[in-house]
């Protein structure tokens, strides 16, 4: 069986490679290299069904879009991170979003979760759910509001992937 590559992308220090360990490790890593760029594997058994995962956690800045552009080629899943302690951040989301669109085209709907990051920041926090909602839901897009170093709401993030890719590409 094929790994199902997801893509982890978003602006730089949001959190997509807190998340990411999260996910594959199970820890929470305070202090991860900002440069390192690595895919991880891991299965997941999402509805009584095992699915195997690759995911790639990005570390590009910005303006370094055509390395995007060759990581949302070859992905099945993105997932667009944003802090909920800094609403600029959601505006790399939107652009992501637009960019993943124009690259995939529209030969069908693509998996993509939004995911809000530093849940557990309360007093940080700058970006009101009612904003994300509306903003995701003119988006058509699942979101989810995080804490990796809690882990809150990490699983619920790549299970809702799993089963957008599972529709969307019913044969691999
Ligand atoms: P990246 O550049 O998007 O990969 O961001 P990192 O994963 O390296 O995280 C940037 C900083 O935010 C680090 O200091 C992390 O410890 C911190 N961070 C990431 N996720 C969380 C979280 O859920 N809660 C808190 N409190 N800090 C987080
Ligand atoms: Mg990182």
């Amino acid at each position: 069986m094929h790994p199902f590559k997801v893509v982890v992308l978003g602006a730089g220090g949001v959190g997509k490679s807190a998340l990411t360990v999260r996910f594959i490790q199970n820890v929470f890593l305070e202090h991860y290299d900002p440069t390192i760029e690595e895919a991880y594997r891991r299965n997941i058994t999402v509805d009584g069904e095992n699915s195997s995962l690759e995911v790639l956690d990005t570390a590009g800045a910005e303006q370094f879009t055509s390395l995007n552009e060759v990581y949302i080629k070859a992905g099945k899943g993105f997932v667009l991170v944003f802090s909920l302690t800094q609403e600029a951040t959601l505006k790399e989301v939107d652009h992501l979003r637009k960019q993943i669109y124009q690259i995939k085209g529209d030969s069908g709907p693509i998996p993509i979760v939004v995911v809000g990051t530093k849940l557990d920041l309360v007093s940080e926090r700058e970006v009101h759910q009612n904003t994300i909602k509306a903003l995701a839901s003119r988006w058509g897009l699942p979101f989810y509001e995080t804490s990796a170093k809690r882990n809150w709401h990490v699983s619920e993030v790549f299970e809702s992937l799993v089963r957008q890719m599972r529709t969307r590409y019913p044969l691999e």
